[in-house]
């Protein structure tokens, strides 16, 4: 039965697809940073609700995020596809979001097509401000995922992954207060801010040699202070802290802050810190990935196995892995050796290849939808899988796992 649904829903994509592309280049060409989304996620909306979606504009308390639902023929489970639509300052839309929320509007519109065949339901979730701000982190903690079975959202890149995770990461911000004076004729009645930055950068740099090799830590001055004759009496910098495990993520982001209170005491200026929210390690259901890259294979999709020496980035779908079993797919859509958040792979987000891509990252989130929706046994399995893995990660984040 689920072959014809694959097959009725795939040909739906393909019918959809120039108008998919259309949807993906507007979002493409009205860049919004984190939570102004507010064209690309109404465009969104309009779309889903026009398909016969019921929508919830603005949920979590956050204005560019909304739940689209559609219900099948009796209970069952709940298949989150998600949206992200965000776009980098200055940069625009050169991590390809613009794909990855249509791709999971094409997605939800396929299994909309066979939905009266199946129990449970399709929910997409539009969720803003990946690159910055944790959208999915604030949504997280606002229970929108508890009603949901599975989740999934695939990200354009230079290779086609399935089973692929993500570093957890944090976001520092840190303010030092000093006191300014005439840098030449009274420098002893300074304070000087700025040093307090530069004693930290040295101070985390002398840390960096004794970290686990999967830690990463880069920092920039937002602020050194406004002319060479005075003492800078406030300074600014963050840092991005990252390691393959929340845990030790968190670890190392304690000897940061470590690093940045002992420049406050050298200098005697004061420190004032704050993060963002932070992102999980993403914890791919490896269930969920097979049933997914086995869909992807029948379409022409060659998989490629992460090396264990990957480089990898970190995204707030890695918080959603942590409540409900997730995976988070990449589709090529440029060469290799093209990266993300480059001009190149902005260019590479609206290209023919791009288009491809996305058509076939829709094709796979609605295949493995149909697979979750009509094989109880294979929501279970990924849902036992689920329960280890969770459990294993409850261990680490009480520190148990050194
Ligand atoms: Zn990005
Ligand atoms: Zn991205």
């Amino acid at each position: 039965m689920s072959q014809h649904l694959k097959d009725r829903a795939l040909a739906c994509l393909d019918a959809q697809r120039d108008h998919l592309i259309r949807t993906s280049a507007t979002i493409h060409a009205n860049p919004e940073i984190a939570f102004q989304e507010f064209k690309s996620s109404a465009l969104l909306c309009d779309e889903l609700e026009h398909a016969g979606f019921d929508v919830t504009r603005g949920i979590g308390g956050l204005e560019t995020a909304f739940r689209a639902e559609a219900f099948g023929n009796g209970d069952g489970a709940t298949v989150a596809l998600l949206a992200e639509y965000d776009a980098l300052p200055e940069l625009g839309h050169a991590c390809g979001h613009n794909i990855m929320g249509t791709a999971s509007l094409g997605a939800a519109l396929a299994v909309k097509s066979v939905l009266a065949n199946l129990p449970g339901r399709v929910a997409v979730i539009g969720t803003p401000a990946e690159e910055g701000g944790g959208g999915k982190v604030i949504l997280v903690a606002r229970g929108i995922f508890n009603d949901v079975d599975a989740a999934m959202i695939v990200h354009p890149s230079g290779r086609n992954m399935v089973a692929r995770g993500s570093l957890a990461s944090t976001r520092l911000f840190l303010e030092f207060s000093g006191k300014a004076s005439h840098a030449a004729a009274a420098p002893e009645e300074g304070i000087n801010a700025l040093e307090a930055v530069i004693l930290t950068f040295n101070n985390v740099n002398a840390l960096r040699l004794h970290l686990r090799p999967d830690a990463r830590l880069h920092g920039i001055i937002t602020n050194g202070g406004t002319a060479a004759n005075i003492i800078p009496d406030y300074a600014a910098a963050q840092f991005s802290v990252r390691a393959a495990k929340h845990g030790y993520a968190q670890q190392v982001l304690r000897r940061v802050i470590q690093c940045a209170e002992a420049g406050a005491a050298a200098t005697g200026a004061t420190l004032k810190y704050s993060t963002n929210p932070s992102y999980a390690d993403l914890i791919p259901n490896l269930t969920l990935a097979q049933a997914f890259a086995a869909n992807w294979e029948t379409l022409g999709v060659h998989v490629i196995d992460p090396r264990p020496d990957d480089r990898m980035g970190s995204t707030d779908m890695g918080n959603v892995s942590h409540v409900v079993p997730a995976i988070h797919p990449y589709i090529k859509i440029t060469n290799e050796g093209i990266g993300g958040h480059t001009l190149e792979f902005r260019a590479a987000s609206i290209s023919p290849m791009a288009n491809d891509g996305l058509i076939l990252a829709a094709k796979g989130m609605a295949m493995t939808t149909i697979d979750l929706l009509s094989d109880p046994d294979l929501m279970a399995r990924v849902k036992h899988e689920f329960d280890e893995t969770v459990e294993k990660q409850k261990i680490e984040r009480l520190g148990k796992f050194e």
